[in-house]
């Protein structure tokens, strides 16, 4: 099986070309690591530059910034193509699928001249930090502070759960510059730490019950003192760039869920076929084709409704009440694909050296990361 059965609508011929150059390097360059990055409980840098050297890493910064200049459609193909065949969590699409866009949306010219060419070739691993330990969802009551001190920030507080917290050579840092103001979200900005300054440490790379080889980590600010000049953007804005750049966020969520559904999917068809009980084949079973039938239908749904929102993200018209719809169902679909394809393998079902087992277990974050579902489901609520 592959993805390209799928009577896609999203992509065009330059899509799908590019779709091959990204399978030959999941299959060559990741796939045959995911087992050995997981034990190491991180992804190598050395990856990066390799990634970068393909044009797979973020696709749609524009020329003059080092970048293809792409649209997002080549971000997604990225994304299913490494969930389908990578089986390796590697951090890429935080760096261009949400970070890249706030640096091309809200940097200064400097800031793009200077941190966009190194992204898009993998000689700079990024990070976004906005949760922290007493807050995630309520991301109004974060607690880092950036005081200004001359022409400096000064940060302090802590972070946590923040992907490629271990790799990343820089954070974008959503800090309170203004404690007091209200509504509270007026105080929050975005700024930019490079992980070389004083004052700046890490914390445990974070034990997980899946994607091992992700690293989600600790991140700890103590005086840090970087120049206002590393403001993104306007100071006192940073929530509303945040807020602005969900629905591709969530887009991007949506489609690794999908597109890894579809593998366990695959690989499940084909386990049930092999697999004998009662002297025939499990898929022979009415239970299990029932079972298989009820995913392949909703599956099938899931696809052309990606390929309805990314046409609309394409478009500029994806709201965020549909982007976070999109996350919503394609993550639910997720978990409900893993878990019945991890019972129809059995015992083996459960044991890490199935693939499926590994898939679940990568599978169960995608409800709570990007927003939990319970807070998708707020904020499509509240534009009832
Ligand atoms: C593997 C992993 C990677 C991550 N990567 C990053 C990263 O790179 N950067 C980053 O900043 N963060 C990251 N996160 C953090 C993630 O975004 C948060 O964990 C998530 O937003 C939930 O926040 P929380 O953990 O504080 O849960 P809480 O907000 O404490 O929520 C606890 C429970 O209460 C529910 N709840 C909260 N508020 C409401 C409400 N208003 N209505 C109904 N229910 C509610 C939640 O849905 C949840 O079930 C990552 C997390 C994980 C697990």
């Amino acid at each position: 099986m592959s993805l390209d059965s799928l009577a896609r609508t999203a992509y065009n011929d330059d899509h799908e070309a590019f779709r091959q150059t990204v399978r030959r390097f999941m299959l060559e360059e990741i796939a045959p690591h995911a087992a050995e990055w997981g034990e190491a409980k991180i992804v190598p840098k050395s990856i990066w530059p390799k990634a970068g050297e393909l044009g797979l890493l973020c696709p749609t910064v524009p020329e003059e910034y080092g970048g293809l200049g792409l649209d997002f459609g080549y971000n997604a193909i990225v994304d299913e193509e490494s969930a389908y065949y990578g089986g390796a969590t590697t951090g890429f699409s935080l760096q261009s699928d949400i970070v890249t866009n706030y640096i091309v949306s809200y940097g200064s010219e400097e800031q793009k001249k200077h941190w966009l060419p190194k992204m898009v070739a993998g000689e700079v691993i990024t990070a976004i930090a906005m949760t922290e330990p007493g807050t995630g969802s309520d991301l109004q009551a974060m607690r880092t502070t950036a005081k200004k001190d001359g022409n400096h920030y000064v940060i302090n507080g802590s972070k946590t759960y923040i992907t490629n917290g271990q790799n990343a050579d820089l954070i974008l840092v959503c800090v309170k510059t203004d404690t007091e103001i209200e509504p509270k979200w007026k105080g929050v900005s975005i700024v930019l730490v490079e992980a070389n300054r004083e004052g700046f440490k890490r914390g445990r790379n974070l034990d997980k019950i899946g994607q091992d080889e992700a690293d989600t980590s600790e991140l700890f600010f103590e005086d840090v003192r970087v120049p206002i000049t590393n403001c993104l953007g306007e100071e006192g804005k940073g929530f509303v760039y945040l807020m602005s750049e969900l629905p591709q966020e969530r887009l991007s969520i949506a489609v690794s869920a999908q597109a890894s559904a579809q593998r366990a999917f695959d690989m499940t068809v084909g386990f049930a076929r092999d697999r004998k009980a009662f002297g025939k084949a499990v898929l022979d079973f009415q239970n299990t084709r029932f079972t298989l039938a009820d995913l392949k239908s909703k599956l099938q749904v899931g696809w052309a409704h990606l390929d309805w929102a990314l046409a609309r993200l394409l478009r500029h018209e994806l709201t965020a009440e549909e982007g976070a719809a999109a996350k919503l169902w394609h993550t639910e679909l997720q978990w409900e694909v893993m878990d019945k394809c991890l019972q129809l393998h059995g015992g083996a079902g459960y044991m890490n050296e199935y693939p499926i087992a590994r898939m679940w277990r990568g599978a169960r974050v995608t409800r709570i990361f990007g927003g939990t579902n319970e807070i998708m489901k707020e904020l499509i609520g509240r534009k009832l």
